[in-house]
């Protein structure tokens, strides 16, 4: 089933020309009402005039996070503080968060998009679904709540943490849905094995994970694990926050909202346009956004864009997986290497648990990388040889993959710290220094 067919199967043609109207109109916004915007514009002697379709969107400077920490809270704001009825902010790493402000239209969209996403995740109205990312200030909890409701299902609103909790009430009102980090999913997953509940007394049949990176190999070992189908959801707090874009029953891309958020895809070093399909950073502008439109938002997100049809009768433009933040990027004696390389390689192997710890460090001027990694019980043994056998596996697929060679430490099961939210899969002692 597809929520809103007109949108999300319209022809490429027309939705260029409605991307194309629709954009010009938010340029005369933010022109008129976002100072910095306005003066930013002025500088590249740019006037809302030079915008008249898609293919000038090139012209326009790029927004940065940066931008929305130098004009916190509201700098970044196009519409009045009486007309914005919410606002959510980012972790942030560092200092202030990043702070966004909706307006009742833009909760709307938030709404339709995110139905959109259950829908197409097979979610129906007589259908129960926990939200378990956390509520908040974080988008996760009360996006993913905004979304199951408009659609008419029925919303448990569980947010993170209380582990044992989240299973009994999973149990007890038979959630058909579950939405929460992949990596709180595996906690779950773990947690529901341990129940003194029978896995047939659960109702439980899709999951949909996202706020982090997660590759195909995760979702396996989610949808064994948990005996459901794990869908991809996506989205960041800048542009409206999950709902951004959703995988279909196909679980090929993830579709993108793209009437509401234009994509484009530039190299992260030039900021030039790359060609269709290919690697870069993920770029967006909202297109009907009141409260906090941003132009040419750079996400930092590396992916890569398909247009051709998909199977499900959708025409948006599907994503690539994320293959990680450019600020994840590890630089390991001068090699790139992303977590999520080797959270695939760790879940080809039936002996490794997907519970692992990336330990950076520079010892005598030289880059280490550690790769923690658990042992599943099952293969879990006290005899040396047994462990050196799977740690000399795990070595070599490591460095053919990554390209440099690193120290693996195979440790205990449930050893590794767990994660209810988004995981922290990296420490880097390069930086403490
Ligand atoms: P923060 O920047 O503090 O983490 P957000 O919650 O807004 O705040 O995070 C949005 C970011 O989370 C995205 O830019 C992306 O890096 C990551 N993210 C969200 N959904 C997914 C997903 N489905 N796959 C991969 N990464 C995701
Ligand atoms: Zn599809």
């Amino acid at each position: 089933m597809i929520w809103n067919e007109t949108m999300e199967c319209m022809s490429r043609d027309d939705m260029r020309k409605l991307q194309g109207n629709r954009l010009v109109e938010s340029v005369k916004r933010v022109y008129n009402n976002c100072e910095p915007y306005r003066k930013r514009m002025q500088e590249k002697g740019l006037s809302p005039s030079d915008i008249r379709s898609l293919d000038d969107i090139v012209k326009l400077p790029f927004t940065s996070k940066k931008d929305l920490r130098d004009y916190y809270p509201f700098g970044l704001m196009s519409a009045p503080i009486s007309e914005i009825v919410r606002v959510h902010a980012s972790s942030g790493t560092t200092g202030k968060p990043i702070v966004a402000g909706y307006t009742r239209k833009d909760l709307e969209i938030w709404g339709e998009v995110g139905a959109r996403c259950f829908t197409a995740y097979g979610i129906r109205k007589q259908d129960v679904v926990q939200v378990s990312y956390g509520y908040g200030l974080f988008t996760g909890g009360l996006g993913a709540h905004s979304a199951v409701e408009t659609l008419g299902g029925t919303v448990v609103p569980m947010s993170s943490g209380n582990t044992e909790k989240q299973i009994m009430l999973m149990h007890d009102l038979g959630a058909v849905g579950l939405a929460c980090t992949p990596s709180y999913a595996l906690y779950l997953a773990d947690a529901l094995a341990d129940s003194p509940y029978p896995r047939e007394e659960f109702k439980l049949k899709i999951g949909a994970f996202g706020a982090e990176p997660w590759t195909e190999g995760m979702r396996k070992e989610l949808e064994e694990k948990l005996g459901i189908k794990a869908y991809d959801i996506y989205g960041l707090t800048e542009i409206i926050g999950p709902g951004v874009g959703h995988e279909c029953e196909f679980q090929n891309g993830t579709h993108l909202c793209e009437d509401h958020f234009y994509p484009e895809i530039v190299n992260p070093e030039t900021g030039e346009p790359v060609a269709p399909g290919e690697m870069g950073e993920l770029v967006f502008s909202t297109i009907t956004k009141e409260g906090m439109p941003l132009l040419r938002f750079r996400t930092r997100d590396l992916t890569s864009l398909h247009y051709e049809k998909c199977e499900c009768g959708r025409t948006s433009v599907r994503m690539g997986r994320i293959l990680g933040r450019c600020d994840d990027m590890l630089i390991i004696r001068g090699v790139n290497v992303f977590p999520s390389q080797v959270e695939s390689v760790i879940c080809e192997l039936p002996q490794l648990e997907p519970h692992y710890l990336l330990v950076v460090d520079r010892i005598n001027n030289l880059d280490t990388l550690e790769v923690h990694v658990e042992v599943n019980e099952a293969f879990y043994s006290d005899e040396v040889n047994k462990m050196l056998e799977i740690r000399k596996d795990v070595v070599h697929r490591l460095q053919s993959v990554l390209g440099i060679l690193p120290d693996v430490k195979l440790v205990e099961p449930r050893s590794i710290e767990r994660s209810q939210g988004k995981a922290k899969r990296v420490v880097d002692k390069r930086k403490l220094q």
